[in-house]
């Protein structure tokens, strides 16, 4: 461990000032988040807001040319190793192979990682249990449901102890029990393990009175904070009429499904 991850004060992921363009086209736009270690962030924007395109930059996908982005106090262009090492992701698109068993999905992302076999087994039955797929673990991944693939992606995430977790849209085209599943347990996961969370999402509902609240519109951050700052700054009385007012849009999810 790093002397980063043993200081509390260093956030989980720090983003300062990074923009980013494909072409001519400008897509994001001095952005900065902060998200302290232990609180669940909810990157809220309508589609091409530029979510994605953030999450591409926090993981390497993309170079970030302009600003800084740090996991756990790893600048992810200086030390992109240690940085990557520190973070754990689920992406928008599903990424499991159907055809191999639960447990196989999350051994070969161990392997990725350099774990042995026997802890990687280990913490493959951990992380499971903790998405409630313990029972499940020698079943091919195309049995599952929608749900329950995205409850494996989470754990398979987990599999080299991240401090920091990006999830992109993960309850797009779930039912209501499965969203609602999927949300407690990492909401779960920043309480007990003191994860720091972006959960993008363009679905106001997801949102928790005690979440920190970041609002990317047009590739631009226009708020960052808490509920009753949200609400203030625009005089709603809720956090769905607080995102009308401050993107100056008709309406929010119908028009982004
Ligand atoms: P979100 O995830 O919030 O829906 P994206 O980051 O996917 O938004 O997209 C932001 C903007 O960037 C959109 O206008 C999208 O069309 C554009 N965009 C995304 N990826 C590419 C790419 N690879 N090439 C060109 N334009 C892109
Ligand atoms: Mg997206």
């Amino acid at each position: 461990m790093s002397e980063a991850d043993t200081n509390p004060s260093v956030p989980a992921l720090s983003v300062a000032g990074v923009s980013h363009s494909f072409g001519e086209k400008q897509v994001l736009d001095n952005v900065s988040v902060t998200v302290p270690r232990g609180t669940f962030a909810v990157l809220l924007g309508l589609n091409g807001a530029g979510k994605s395109t953030l999450f591409s930059l926090i993981t390497r996908l993309y170079d970030n040319v302009s600003g800084e982005i740090r996991v756990l106090g790893n600048d992810v262009r200086r030390t992109p190793g240690k940085a990557l090492q520190r973070l754990g992701v689920v992406f928008q698109s599903k990424t499991l192979d159907a055809d191999l068993s639960l447990q196989q999905n999350l051994l070969y992302h161990a392997a990725l990682h350099g774990l042995g076999s026997a802890e990687a087994k280990r913490r493959a039955a951990e992380a499971l249990t903790t998405v409630g797929l313990a029972d499940r673990a020698h079943e091919k991944v195309r049995n599952l449901s929608g749900g329950q693939a995205r409850r494996v992606e989470i754990a398979r995430s987990l599999m080299h102890r991240p401090g920091c977790l990006l999830l992109d849209e993960p309850t797009v085209g779930l039912d209501i029990g499965s969203r609602e599943s999927v949300i407690g347990i990492v909401r779960g996961l920043v309480q007990q393990h003191g994860l720091g969370v972006l959960w993008a999402t363009h679905l106001i509902d997801e949102i928790a009175d005690s979440d920190l609240i970041v609002v990317l519109h047009k590739g631009r951050v226009l708020f960052s904070g808490r509920l009753p700052g949200f609400l203030a700054e625009t005089g709603a009385k809720t956090a769905r009429e607080a995102f009308r007012i401050m993107t100056g849009t008709a309406s929010t999810e119908e028009e982004a499904a």
